[in-house]
């Protein structure tokens, strides 16, 4: 008889993580946070230490035919950071492995490390160690951050309550169509190396693709300002995803607005010129590196003159669903489509 064989992609990265999850037994009372969140969470005696890592592949997530390498190597770091935003806490460690193919030159990892010193330098986190080895194809890199916080500065995907604001920051869409530009360029490029790609008009929403800002920015304002998040995630899988995420974490429903989805004019003008519906780029785009985080009604006022942070709507009961409510008034449900890697 032959032996049961599942695809990943019947139960997809989420329920693969899930599924791995199960087998886990936490052992040490150190770990306050294991699999789950942002970033897992460990004990360090005065306050507590989040640890995330991240792992990025030539050909998958990044393409050296349009992606300069020291823009690759701030990206790397920069998605790392992300995650220990998501969780409130400051950065301040870093450690970088490698896989390289013969390809790649010293010059070459030269080139890609002063984009990771860059984002050292950007957030202000120390470059601790690492692994070096070789690759057969291409270049891997993974990188894992440690960040720092008090413990009750944490703030998890679990915590939203009905009747929060749920608050994004900055604008989506943009890296999903940034990314499409990049790839329509580099096919006109393949079919004819004569021609220049048209990249000018499109600064902004390349930008979003090739060197992603994660938000420490915000994480520091909203200390600043005294409002702690009562729940938090990065957007790195799509706007419609995460909402998903942060309900399943926190047993709650939310209804989100089309007309406060904040969306760039770029990638609004890029994406209607590329035949895709924008709402859909910002419910479903990839690797906004954004926050999405929800906040008691009591500290609206704190936050209502921010330019950068925009209510996209509300935290509602569990059994009232997920919902968008479009220009026009009518209420679609949700769906978390997603960033699918399988
Ligand atoms: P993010 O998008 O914030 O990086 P992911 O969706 O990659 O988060 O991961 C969600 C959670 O699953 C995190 O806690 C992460 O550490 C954990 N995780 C992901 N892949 C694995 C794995 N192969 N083994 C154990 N834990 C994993
Ligand atoms: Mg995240």
């Amino acid at each position: 008889m032959s032996e049961k064989r599942t695809e990943i992609s019947e139960i997809g990265e989420f329920g693969l993580i899930d599924h791995l999850n199960e087998k886990v037994l936490i052992k040490n009372p150190s770990t306050i946070k294991g699999i789950g969140d942002d970033a897992a969470v460990i004990d360090a005696g005065e306050g507590v230490k989040v640890v995330t890592t991240d792992l990025l592949l030539e050909g998958v997530h990044f393409d050296l035919s349009y992606a300069p390498l020291p823009h690759v190597g701030f990206k790397a770091v920069a998605v790392n950071i992300s995650d220990i935003a998501a969780m409130n806490a400051i950065p301040k460690q870093i450690t970088v492995s490698l896989a390289l193919s013969n390809r790649f030159s010293v010059e070459a990892v030269d080139a890609l490390y002063s984009g990771i010193h860059a984002a050292c330098e950007h957030y202000g986190v120390d470059l601790v160690g690492g692994d070096t080895t070789a690759s057969r194809g291409g270049l891997v890199i993974s990188i894992t951050a440690i960040g720092e916080a008090k413990k009750d500065q944490i703030v998890y995907r679990n915590g939203a309550k009905e009747n929060d604001i749920l608050c994004a920051t900055g604008d989506l869409g943009g890296a999903l169509v940034g990314l499409q530009i990049l790839e329509r360029e580099k096919q006109v490029y393949l079919a004819n190396p004569d021609m220049k790609p048209d990249l000018e008009k499109y600064g902004i929403v390349t930008g979003r693709q090739l060197k992603p800002d994660a938000r420490m920015d915000i994480i520091h304002e909203l200390r600043e300002l005294g409002v702690k998040p009562t729940s938090m995630m990065d957007i790195s899988d799509g706007l419609a995803s995460e909402i998903f995420h942060i309900c399943k974490a926190s047993q709650v429903g939310a209804t989100i607005y089309e007309d406060k989805l904040p969306i760039d004019k770029q990638t609004f003008d890029t994406a209607v010129e590329l035949n895709l519906d924008p709402i859909t780029c910002v419910l479903n785009g990839g690797e906004d590196y954004e926050l999405l985080f929800t906040i008691d009604q009591k500290d609206f006022k704190k936050l209502e003159k921010h330019p950068d942070i925009h209510f996209i709507g509300h935290i509602s009961k569990p059994e009232e669903g997920k919902f968008l409510v479009t220009k026009s008034g009518t209420a679609v449900q949700l769906k978390a489509q997603g960033w699918k890697h399988f």
